[in-house]
């Protein structure tokens, strides 16, 4: 049955909850929360004839939207919160990307607002960082492509605010931005939010992390009272309890276990590599697969190092980091997508809430710091059911770190051998005898070409007198080229490494047990104290330290610790192993100018 409404005003009108399909208000009666097991590749399987979103009643331009994205089904999010959102209620939900989440809060908010006349924001969503922003604006865009007159923008730091101004003077129904920006906006009076009736929090758990809590609280402040509130979270910490607690009303309460089923579609792996050897390892790794790769580093610097050395080796490679501007970084995502880019070298930050199907591996080439970095890292791959693999490098002192990771994952990341060079050039091997075969079946297909090699080969036979199997062979001689086809440096290291390693694996397996208690240590042991001479009387805060942090060094938000700020000096625990240029680049930090 579908649901009946008038389009402008969805408040908590009793009858309307009336004309729901029961089946999708079945939780409100299991103690307003609803647990969910989800795997995104079901989705994808409904029946082509039917459209699951029927029954929500939305409006006719919506679902001319999904039907050109493919929807079919919705997601169980989607399933869960649209109804309590269509009815107005505030949502908590507890929910990783990968799962719908996005089209689950947008979809009825565009459905609330479909034939807004009015000239400012009705909606405003708050992510972390400006790719989600300009990822959930872009999901605002395309579910309100057949709406007409729908205006979505996007407002993040690191860009102009010339053309932000100007897009916020027209008439706008939904901003989705990051909180320094959305705040910088409301304060110089170019944001209008007297009319925001709806506020998401998007990926808030992250928002924390970086040290927003305190602008995410103003900003509600500065909001109209009686709103609707919307909090999504990947986890739900006591701080995110907290804000819902503080803020929300009577929230329906979703939670999305879907973490697990997502991460059994990727293949997990880990090789040991001594520090000097990974970018060898790395070679090697790309030898066997190269098409659609992510590789994760800590620091900016090492992105670009590593991208020039593996273009070098013949790779088509990119770099994201945030030094990199946003559209330089949005048409570089875009030429991944599009096939253009193979491997792309990216930091954590820089790399959030990317969503492109074809990633095949991912590759830790700095362990991450924790579990949520690693999560979200192996995320990358895997995208809408596809099946991924992610390899995880591990040093001798990050040993541990993999069996913390292993525990808080519960998941066992499987041991693999840096490839040697028998095997890279097995695959070499099987790679040209792959080509040469596609190219005879290629060629069937294009006329043109058939005539000029039969030309080609009359010639051959005519002129030089050569016969078929002369003339194959010049052909693949042509194809393998100058270079020495086969690998041939020194491998020994792997073999010695593989050797030691597996023997030391295992007496640490022992003594492991015997620790166990050491794993508890983990955060502590691997950041140090710096002290930086700001604090209160500057009027420094939290938020402003982390930003500062970010944008001067290759530091991310994540791997900043605590902060403790005094009256006229601040502390503030930083990862050990900081390189000395990041340590010079903290000595010059500016905090509020
Ligand atoms: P999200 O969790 O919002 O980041 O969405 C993850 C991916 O799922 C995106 O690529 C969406 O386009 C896709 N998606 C969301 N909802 C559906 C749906 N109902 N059917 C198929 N794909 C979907």
């Amino acid at each position: 049955m579908a649901l009946k409404k008038d389009s402008n005003s969805l408040g908590s009108e009793q009858e309307k909850s009336k004309n729901i399909d029961s089946s999708l208000l079945e939780f409100k009666t299991l103690d307003n929360k609803k647990e969910i097991e989800s795997q995104l590749l079901e989705v994808s399987k409904g029946d082509d004839n039917e459209n699951g979103f029927l029954d929500f009643g939305f409006n006719q331009s919506i679902l001319n939207s999904l039907k050109n994205k493919g929807y079919k089904n919705p997601t169980p999010i989607q399933k869960a919160a649209i109804p309590e959102l269509m009815l107005g209620r505030d949502l908590l939900g507890q929910a990783q990307t990968g799962t719908g989440k996005t089209a689950a809060f947008a979809l009825p908010l565009i459905e609330k607002l479909t034939d807004n006349k009015e000239l400012n924001a009705k909606v405003l969503v708050m992510t972390p960082t400006r790719e989600l922003a300009t990822q959930v604006a872009e999901s605002f865009k395309s579910y309100s492509s057949e709406s007409s007159n729908f205006k979505t923008v996007a407002i993040y730091g690191g860009t102009d605010y010339r053309n932000q101004i100007s897009a916020l003077k027209r008439k706008v129904d939904v901003v989705v931005g990051t909180p320094g920006r959305i705040m910088d906006h409301i304060r110089q009076g170019t944001f209008k939010i007297k009319d925001i009736n709806c506020l998401v929090l998007d990926e808030a758990d992250e928002m924390l992390n970086m040290g927003f809590l305190e602008d995410i609280e103003w900003i509600i402040d500065q909001l109209p009272e009686n709103k609707q509130m919307v909090l999504f979270s990947a986890t739900m910490p006591s701080e995110i309890r907290n804000i819902a607690k503080k803020y929300l009303n009577d929230p329906a309460e979703i939670l999305i276990k879907s973490v697990k089923k997502e991460t059994q579609l990727i293949s997990q792996k880990f090789l040991y590599v001594q520090r000097h050897h990974k970018l060898d390892a790395l070679k090697r790794i790309l030898e066997l697969n190269n098409e659609g790769v992510i590789i994760f580093v800590r620091t900016k610097l090492l992105t670009t190092s590593i991208a020039e050395a593996l273009e070098n080796s013949g790779h088509t490679v990119a770099v994201l980091n945030g030094d990199i501007p946003q559209n330089q970084r949005e048409n570089t995502v875009e030429r991944l997508k599009k096939g253009f880019i193979n491997i792309l070298v990216a930091t954590d930050v820089a790399a959030r809430g990317l969503d492109v199907e074809r990633i095949k591996l991912v590759v830790n080439y700095d362990f991450p710091f924790d579990k949520e970095t690693y999560t979200h890292r192996i995320g990358r791959t895997g995208r809408a059911g596809r099946s991924g693999e992610a390899i995880l490098f591990v040093n001798q002192r990050e040993k541990h770190f993999l069996r913390n990771l292993e525990n808080s994952t519960r998941t066992k990341i499987e041991e693999i051998n840096i490839p040697s060079n028998k095997i890279i050039n097995e695959k070499r091997m099987e790679k040209l005898i792959e080509n040469v075969n596609e190219s005879s079946l290629a060629k069937d297909e294009n006329e043109e070409n058939k005539a000029l090699i039969i030309d080609v080969l009359d010639n051959l036979k005519e002129k030089y007198s050569m016969d078929h199997s002369n003339i194959a062979m010049a052909a693949i001689n042509l194809l393998i080229g100058n270079k020495s086809f086969f690998v041939n440096d020194d491998d020994s290291w792997i073999h010695k490494q593989n050797n030691t390693d597996r023997n030391r694996s295992n007496r640490n397996n022992n003594n492991r047990m015997r620790n166990s208690n050491r794993r508890n240590n983990y955060q502590n042991d691997s950041f140090e104290t710096y002290k930086f001479n700001f604090g209160k009387f500057d009027g420094v805060r939290i938020a402003n330290i982390i930003s500062s942090i970010c944008n001067s060094t290759n530091i991310n938000g994540r791997s900043i610790g605590k902060i403790q700020i005094f009256n006229d000096y601040s502390l503030v625990d930083l990862p050990r192993d900081l390189q000395r240029e990041t340590k010079n680049k903290l000595k010059k930090i500016k905090v509020r100018n």
